[in-house]
């Protein structure tokens, strides 16, 4: 086990960014707040920033698939994230979204508004800038390593069976298996697949399955990967 001391030490050697893109419900929310709270680093959960968005246009009752009018929703909303150990919390122009962001609704509008490209460049320019300013951090997502940070310290890639993947989920919000497997799969081929950013391991990203490890031995796993 690698101590606190000795991994909060290589976070103060430099600007520390780990990279944590992964498929639905593969378990990189709760690495990443554990490796960030061993690390001594930030937090940011940049699939509330795309959900964010989401919820705002549902909102409004624009059509999550009209281009031009989503992009231009996409830079002016004001969204406030902050990491909490039950999750990310988000206030969406003021309202406190944090439920709804993770419901059905907008979950089954989220990849429309995700692949808008005009969406992705100014939630990427916003995602740099909360890096610089908060000096490196923990940072999940789709395109973290492949795109957002492409020099990240140490980049993973997390992923786990679509079967273990549903079983965690309906353990934790209920629902049925085999509906709830059905729809991750259909969510990670819309995300694997779009012409902008798709969800892709790169070949210097460390591939960790976590279907049969505990949260602490991913956590172990990866706080010695950055020791190395
Ligand atoms: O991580 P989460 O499942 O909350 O992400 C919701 C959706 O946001 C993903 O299905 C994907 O379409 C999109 N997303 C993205 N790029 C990111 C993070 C999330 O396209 N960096």
């Amino acid at each position: 086990m690698v101590s606190a001391q000795t991994a909060a030490n290589a976070a103060e050697r430099s600007d520390v960014i780990v990279a944590i893109d992964g498929p639905a419900g593969a378990g990189k929310s709760t690495v990443g707040r554990a490796v960030a709270q061993r690390l001594g680093l930030e937090y940011l959960d940049t699939g509330a920033m795309y959900r964010a968005v989401t919820f705002a246009a549902l909102r409004r009752g624009l059509d999550p698939t009209e281009e031009a009018d989503i992009g231009e929703l996409s830079e002016s909303v004001v969204m406030t994230l902050e990491a909490t150990p039950a999750g990310t919390s988000v206030h969406v122009d003021g309202v406190d979204a944090t439920i709804e962001i993770r419901g059905r609704e907008v979950t089954s509008a989220v990849s429309a508004v995700a692949a808008n490209s005009r969406v992705r460049s100014e939630l990427v320019r916003r995602q740099r800038r909360w890096v610089a300013e908060h000096r490196g951090g923990v940072v999940e997502g789709r395109d973290i390593g492949s795109v957002v940070f492409p020099d990240a310290t140490l980049k993973l890639f997390v992923t786990a069976s679509p079967r273990v993947r549903a079983e965690r989920r309906v353990a934790e919000i209920g629902g049925d298996v085999a509906d709830v497997e059905a729809s991750i799969i259909a969510r990670d081929r819309k995300d694997s697949t779009r012409s902008d950013s798709p969800l892709i391991e790169t070949s210097d990203s460390v591939v960790v399955d976590t279907s049969e490890l505990s949260i602490d031995e991913v956590v172990d796993h990866v706080l010695s990967l950055l020791e190395s």
